[in-house]
């Protein structure tokens, strides 16, 4: 898939953009807080109607701006042409977003129309952070490739918000209602991600090795319940909690409770990785997010760069690159705060500088 053109009003520090995108992608230049990651971020808002940073849209409109929008048009390898837009108003709160100029009914109709996966220094957080953002990780890879997940985690979420009212008004029969269907989303809900992992696994050690990791790196989902396909086994473990979920006043096991297990030579990353694999497992874990989209959605996402190369000896450079080449053969967009931190190899794409929010070429 290829961003053709893409258009940005009011959006962070970017005041109002139009940009024809060239089909081989573009390397954007410009010094510390001139709207590199803006412009990436803008870029990925097309895709989950979300900020790549975790930021609230009222953050994401520009300072004294009523709302931003943002508008981009991509073609896949078919050349099918598709148009994705979405505006926000701070005043109401209100996003409304657009597929080929037509309001969509429910956002989640246009969300993963536009691929696109960032790598970036905040990655490592993937790896280091907290399980909620490990499970937010493999949510968006699932919504964006796996039909019907987005819906049955939307799912999930409410029933889970239903349930855990119950129990803080100390309702234990009303909160038992909501135990089927809790279970059934949750089994839809970690069954595909524990089939994402098991799926994914080898590769994940086969990608941490090709950029120069000597020891083995795997991965595990890990859950309260095993069977985590299974709706009777996530029942079961529902009413077997159900006492103490009533004295917490919250639902204390499901897949909100889960989390992916990263291990290098047998021992959990997260404890005792050093910085610099950590690194490397969390750009593993990116690039398997480009190849799950790749293998189920057909096209090679748009690869957004926030200075990746900066930092990596020549080696493990060339390595990422070849890497990148064979498994994002798509359109990269890359931003660097030096020509220098692109490499060479790079260096034959369009350079853009970019200088308070715009584009000057
Ligand atoms: P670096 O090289 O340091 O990563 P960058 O070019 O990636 O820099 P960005 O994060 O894209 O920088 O942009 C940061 C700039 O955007 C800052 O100057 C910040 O004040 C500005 N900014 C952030 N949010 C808003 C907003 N809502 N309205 C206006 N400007 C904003
Ligand atoms: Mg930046």
């Amino acid at each position: 898939m290829r961003l053709t053109g893409l258009a940005v009003r009011g959006f962070r520090n970017l005041a109002g953009l139009e940009l024809e995108i060239p089909a081989e992608g573009v390397v954007v230049v410009g010094g510390n807080g001139q709207g590199k990651t803006n412009l990436l971020e803008a870029i990925y808002y097309l895709m989950l109607f979300r900020s790549l940073r975790g930021a609230k849209d009222r953050e994401l409109v520009q300072f004294g701006e009523p709302g931003f929008w943002v508008r981009g048009t991509a073609a896949d390898e078919t050349s099918r042409n598709i148009q994705v837009g979405v505006r926000y108003e701070l005043s109401t709160a209100r996003k409304v977003v657009f597929l080929d100029g037509a309001e969509v009914r429910k956002l989640g109709d246009a969300v993963g129309q536009i691929l696109a996966v960032p790598f970036g220094p905040a990655d490592s957080e993937i790896v280091s952070g907290t399980p909620g953002i490990r499970r937010r990780f493999l949510d968006v890879v699932l919504s964006v490739s796996r039909p019907g997940y987005l819906v049955r985690l939307l799912e999930f979420r409410h029933a889970l918000r239903q349930r855990n009212a119950a129990l803080r008004r100390g309702r234990a029969q009303e909160a038992r209602v909501f135990d089927r269907p809790l279970a059934e989303a949750a089994a839809f809900v970690a069954g595909s991600r524990r089939a994402w992992v098991e799926e994914w696994r080898e590769r994940f050690g086969e990608l941490c090795a090709a950029m120069g990791e000597p020891a083995a790196a795997d991965l595990r989902y890990a859950s309260q319940v095993e069977d985590s396909g299974s709706a009777e086994a996530w029942w079961e473990r529902f009413e077997h909690s159900a006492e103490r979920d009533l004295r917490s006043g919250t639902t204390t096991v499901g897949p909100h409770r889960d989390d992916l297990k990263i291990g290098l030579g047998g021992r959990d990353i997260r404890f005792y990785g050093s910085a610099g694999q950590r690194r490397t497992a969390a750009i593993a874990l990116r690039v398997l997010e480009a190849e799950t989209l790749t293998r189920y959605r057909g096209t090679a996402p748009v690869g957004l760069y926030d200075d990746v190369f900066a930092e990596l000896d020549e080696d493990r450079q060339g390595r990422l690159l070849e890497l990148l080449r064979v498994s994002l053969p798509g359109q990269a967009i890359v931003v660097a705060p030096r020509d220098a931190e692109v490499p060479a190899k790079l260096f034959d794409r369009p350079r853009w500088q970019i200088r308070g929010g715009q584009i000057v070429r």
